[in-house]
């Protein structure tokens, strides 16, 4: 077995692979580029090493760098992850060359299947059913269409070299195959420097299964069971599970014979993923093999109660499988989700920023966590804009399903846009949850998927005008403690009790909404709306408070304007709306300006009979402890005031005789 092992690989998956590395007691060598220099994969590693500047193509691309760093740290083997250099054949030719081990297939292996229109060619070899359509050489337009018009529409243009979902365009009539041959042609040649495609019958509301391959170098193809990717957006996966809704053990076998079968006519060593795309029926045809580890092999991890990175390994380093095929355990179900940093309602645009909060539910023998970021970490513009993958495990789907929504439910980020509401939204789905999920499934169902739940939570509404006295309190508290004035009555921090008990009248907003309630400061603490509140805790972001009959629980998260409210599984963004902003407004021009709530003034801002504008700072009052500012409501004269500097004031009591201009 190695001793020192490179990843050439960044984010969850580099932290990943590393976590196999440490329990088989491998040393580990990160590299990264200068945009990662303090991330969580560089922090795990035994050893890291800055490999060029942020854009991928200078650094994680960089293959000469990267075995340079291999060199110089004495790793025997390099792990790809997935994504960058992991499926380039160059980069494996380059590795040997170096007397580096690749941990994934032969070279020829990757090249075989490089092309999805090649590996459909050998595919069609080696028995493996097909979708029906052209993967031949000819690509003129004209003859291209005249295939489209013989497989029947409609059909799906392919890049031959596409990844990820680009690439490819659906066209329903003859009539519109040659411009979305061009504009594929297009992307293709700017995705991937090659334009060739191939053409297949667009399969109507199939499903994406796939199969987890293994082979190793004595020549043992084994399969380990499918997962079903079929919850999809613009051909992208966003939920995978294992073992996939309704699959029989004779689907199963067939599927996964001809999966092993499509591994051994490539001569297949290492982890690799045979993705077939399954008709209602039942029938199933090959689309492509990944020659490498999926995003989604924890799902097969949980099922199997294997560790694929350690027998990937393994197999690297010249051993044999650890398991036969009749070997390989099938226990309960499996659901894998990817938590993203974008925003769903703005057609999921990545979401750039600092993760000021990020508290993922707790790892256990159920539920997983995958990631390559901590509370603090940025997601950079840079790279994938994946959070985590949060992956769950029960007895059976019904309850693996529940347990996925429980874990959404407690997943806490805030600090950038996240997916974490639609996802729960598509787990919750009547068609998730049937197992009759497609890959049109998220398209067809948009607007139910994104729409968010209708009014503002009161627990939230609640919980956040709680948390603003308790923290106004709180600060009131220490600036006593650091002032000389130990019996200003300012530093009493029990209670509001200059006159019996004041309410005060708090709102907040979400977006358009808007919810009011009012607070009291009683003797014997706050009521919310005339109900006592007895507060247990409030620090560090944690509110628990009891009311009534009524155990509340909230973790609030203060950014900027807003605070952030997770309550009951809900996530809310709120916003206090200060009574005092625009209480000018609110007030006649002509006449006064009364207080808005009961306070101290603390200044009086312009001499009597001033000649001010209108938004003009007029006075200063302190109120629950803070400083708000009142302000002429028009152009005018300041003809008196009506309270002094330091003079305790009551809700509603004028407070400036003013006389708005002509
Ligand atoms: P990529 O390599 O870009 O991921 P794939 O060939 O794996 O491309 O296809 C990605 C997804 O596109 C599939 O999971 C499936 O949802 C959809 N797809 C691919 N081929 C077909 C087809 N013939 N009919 C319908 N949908 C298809």
């Amino acid at each position: 077995m190695f001793t020192k092992i490179l990843i050439a690989n960044r984010g969850e998956i580099a932290c990943r692979v590393i976590a196999t590395c440490r329990r088989l007691g491998i040393r580990t060598v990160a590299v990264y580029s200068e945009a990662d220099a303090g991330s969580r994969h560089v922090r795990l590693a035994d050893e890291a090493y800055c490999v060029g500047p942020a854009a991928s193509r200078e650094s994680y691309l960089r293959a000469d760098r990267i075995l340079e760093v291999a060199r110089q740290s004495g790793a025997q083997a390099v792990h790809p992850g997935y994504g960058f250099l992991s499926e380039n054949e160059g980069f494996a030719e380059a590795c040997a060359a170096a007397g580096v081990v690749f941990i994934g297939p032969p070279v020829s292996a990757i090249r075989a299947m490089g092309s999805k229109s090649a590996a459909k060619a050998l595919m069609e070899k080696a028995g493996v059913p097909l979708v029906p359509g052209y993967h031949g050489d000819r690509q003129e337009p004209a003859f291209l269409r005249s295939q489209a018009d013989r497989i029947g529409y409609p059909v799906l243009i392919k890049a031959s070299a596409g990844g990820g979902g680009k690439g490819m365009r659906v066209v329903e009539r003859s009539e519109d195959f040659e411009a979305a041959l061009a504009s594929c042609q297009r992307e293709a040649s700017a995705s991937f420097g090659d334009d060739r495609v191939l053409i297949e019958k667009y399969l109507v509301r199939p499903r994406h299964i796939e199969i987890q391959v293994f082979g190793d170098s004595q020549g043992q193809v084994i399969h380990l069971h499918e997962r079903d990717c079929s919850a999809q957006r613009r051909h992208q996966k966003v939920v995978e599970e294992a073992p996939a809704p309704g699959m029989t053990a004779g689907r199963r076998a067939a599927m996964g014979k001809a999966a092993c079968d499509a591994a051994r006519a490539v001569g297949y060593v290492g982890a690799g993923t045979v993705e077939f795309i399954a008709d209602p029926s039942g029938s199933f045809y090959f689309m492509e093999m990944n020659t490498r580890l999926q995003v989604e092999h924890p799902v097969t991890e949980m099922i199997t109660g294997q560790d694929l990175v350690e027998w990937q390994l393994r197999v690297a380093a010249g051993q044999p499988l650890p398991l036969a095929q009749e070997q390989v355990p099938l226990r309960g179900h499996s659901i894998e989700v990817r938590v993203y940093a974008e925003e769903p309602e703005k057609g999921f645009l990545p979401s750039i920023g600092r993760l000021v909060h990020c508290a993922p539910p707790a790892a256990s023998a159920n539920v997983r966590i995958d990631t390559g970021v901590e509370q603090g970490d940025e997601i950079s513009p840079h790279y994938d804009p994946m959070i985590a993958k949060l992956i769950v495990w029960d007895e059976n789907r019904e309850r693996a399903t529940e347990r996925m929504l429980a874990a959404l439910s407690r997943f806490q980020i805030v600090g950038v846009g996240n997916n974490i509401a639609f996802l729960s939204r598509l787990v919750g789905h009547a068609e998730f949850r049937a197992g009759t999920v497609d890959t049109g499934l998220i398209a067809r169902e948009g607007e139910a998927l994104l729409t968010a739940d209708a009014g503002l939570p009161a627990a939230a509404v609640e919980a956040a005008a709680l948390w603003t006295a308790t923290q106004e309190q709180r600060r009131l508290r220490e600036k006593a403690a650091a002032s000389l004035d130990l019996h200003s009555p300012w530093g009493v921090a029990d209670g509001w009790r200059i006159n019996a008990d004041l309410g005060r009248r708090m709102a907040f907003s979400a977006g358009e909404q808007r919810r009011e309630l009012s607070l009291q400061y009683g003797r014997q603490g706050l009521s919310i709306d005339g109900e006592a509140v007895r507060i247990s805790t409030a620090a560090n972001g944690l509110l628990r408070y009891a009311a009534g009959e009524r155990h509340t629980e909230a973790t609030v998260v203060a950014l900027g304007e807003q605070l952030h409210v997770f309550q009951g599984g809900r996530h809310t963004a709120l916003t206090l709306l200060d009574p005092l902003a625009h209480a000018g407004e609110e007030q006649d021009a002509d006449g006064g300006l009364a207080a808005p709530m009961p306070g101290k003034i603390v200044a009086l801002l312009v001499e009597p009979g001033a000649e001010v504008e209108k938004g003009a700072p007029l006075l200063v009052m302190e109120a629950m402890k803070m400083e708000h500012t009142l302000c002429a409501p028009a152009r005018g004269v300041v003809q008196a005031f009506l309270a002094a500097a330091g003079e305790q004031v009551k809700d509603g009591m004028e407070l400036v005789d003013f006389k708005a201009a002509a």
